[in-house]
């Protein structure tokens, strides 16, 4: 499964983790459960956009989405990037 540069990491798949523990070859991937959109975003634009202190479980709870405007339910994957 690819997006752009992106490579899944299936291991990390329905891992707990800190937007502070994420490393610059990282990037998460936010789904809306209510229109199922889609967000990749890099590890530097997830410590600006949701703060370092919150966990991927805060997101799923927090997150708003842009398309539909749902808050919570969200689902969130962490990703490997690859730059080749
Ligand atoms: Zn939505």
């Amino acid at each position: 499964m690819r997006h752009g540069n992106y490579v899944a990491e299936p291991k990390m798949h329905g891992v707990v983790f800190h937007v502070a523990d994420l490393r610059h070859w990282h990037a998460i991937e936010i789904r809306c459960g209510g229109c199922r959109k889609q967000v990749m975003i890099d590890a530097e634009a997830a410590v600006r956009r949701c703060g370092k202190d919150r966990s991927s479980t805060d997101i799923e709870a927090k997150a708003k989405c842009q398309r539909c405007g749902k808050v919570g339910d969200h689902t969130v994957r962490l990703y490997k990037v690859s730059r080749n």
